[in-house]
């Protein structure tokens, strides 16, 4: 078995800065506006705005928000020209139409359970679109060298229909703009518990975009899709990649899904950026999935997506949120470690949560809230190449993975 240097060790932590290119007072970008929060489907809805709310006032409590590394700026309503890249006019307009009557389009998912009509359907849906973008356009035009869109990440849309949360397909559209803008190829890797079959369906056909999705076996979660043997049409084969892992996969065995799929592959299909979704309701506590990732693993997957742009995209790389329902124990620290890694200074798990944010918590939601940025959970990364276990399930889901896809790259299923 041939020795290969581990590419991330989670443990202690990464020292801040050392890993990235050295940082220039505008190296990175947060996109962000109050008006994000308008994205909202209404009380009991499940995807609930405070969960950004609260992201954003944790960053601030942290004292993320004015870091010299780390710009901030607004998300516009993304234009009809940006839509259009992805979506269908049909599909735009009667969004809009929606938007103006208030009443269901059952025929484009609008107004079913999961996605329901509010008063700024086509306005907020569209902002979101606008964050990502913006954030693809400073990476892309040389203005910062990673951007995290916290609000982005509604993979589930599709070119003319709504889906589980998603309105319009902020990912989909950012990549696409990517495309436009001269970006001869571009990867994704969604690390969402659901898988990013809008992401993926939309470049289905497209050799120039590899799209990377690990997440719940589709056989026990939504949107049942997602096989490892489904890689593309045939003239994009391998360039979808999908890991379908047991209900149940913990923070150690989801990371190592993720290094085994999306570090050999990045590597060898050599984007001109790294587009990543960071969904955390794969977390242990979240009330929609059924993985059991903790904080810590996924704030090492954010490092061991910043290192593969890094060495293998340039340095370009654009984060999005995506879904995450556990609004208070999860969603802001999971996202506030990404920013930071987002921002070249990663944030040490043992850092407590500010007691300011603990009590507005309190206040706001009546709950209790993590003492600390970590779960404690000293996950730790073993490479898939140095060895696995036919016999683990996990193992096997990433093998049944890299034989669908790896030979269409020619890289070798056991040892690449
Ligand atoms: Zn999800």
């Amino acid at each position: 078995m041939a020795h290969r240097r581990p590419v991330y060790l989670p443990h202690p932590p990464v020292p801040a800065r050392a890993r990235y290119r050295v940082a220039m007072p505008t190296d990175a970008l947060l996109v962000w506006s109050e008006d994000l929060v308008s994205y909202d489907f209404g009380v009991g809805h499940p995807m609930t705005p405070v969960r950004l709310r609260l992201t954003h006032d944790l960053l601030a409590d942290l004292g993320v928000l004015t870091w010299p590394g780390l710009r901030v700026l607004p998300a516009p309503v993304a234009d009809d020209e940006d839509l259009l890249l992805v979506h269908t006019e049909d599909y735009v307009a009667d969004v809009r139409a929606a938007e103006a009557d208030g009443l269901p389009r059952p025929e484009r998912g609008i107004g079913d359970g999961d996605t329901p009509v509010f008063g700024h359907l086509h306005s907020a849906s569209a902002r979101i679109v606008g964050s990502t973008v913006t954030a693809a356009r400073e990476v892309w035009e040389g203005r910062a060298a990673r951007a995290v869109s916290i609000a982005g990440g509604m993979h589930h849309a599709m070119p003319g229909r709504a889906s589980g949360f998603c309105v319009y397909n902020d990912v989909a559209v950012a990549i696409a703009w990517l495309l436009d803008h001269g970006a001869r190829k571009v990867a994704y890797v969604d690390l969402d518990a659901h898988h990013g079959d809008g992401v993926e369906r939309t470049f289905w056909d497209d050799p120039r975009v590899l799209t990377i999705s690990v997440h719940q076996h589709p056989g026990s979660l939504f949107p049942g899709t997602g096989y490892a043997q489904d890689t593309g049409s045939p003239q994009a084969r391998g360039t979808a990649v999908n890991v379908a892992l047991p209900e149940g996969t913990a923070g150690p065995a989801w990371l190592r899904a993720v290094e085994a799929v999306a570090e050999p592959l990045v590597r060898e299909f050599e984007p001109d950026v790294l587009v990543s979704q960071h969904g955390c309701d794969c977390h242990g506590s979240d009330p929609l999935a059924g993985l059991d990732v903790s904080v810590d693993a996924q704030r090492a997957a954010a490092l061991l997506l910043a290192d593969l742009a890094e060495r293998h995209a340039g340095g370009r790389w654009v984060a999005t949120g995506g879904g995450g329902y556990e609004v208070v124990g999860v969603v802001p620290r999971a996202w506030s470690h990404l920013v930071a890694v987002v921002a070249g200074q990663p944030l040490d798990p043992g850092t407590p949560v500010p007691a300011s944010w603990r009590a507005r918590v309190e206040d706001l939601t009546g709950e209790g809230s993590p003492a600390m940025m970590s779960d404690g959970d000293e996950v730790r990364l073993r490479p898939f190449a140095e060895g696995f276990n036919p016999d683990d399930p996990v193992d096997r889901a990433i093998m049944a993975t890299r034989q669908a896809v790896f030979p269409w790259h020619g890289l070798d299923p056991i040892t690449s």
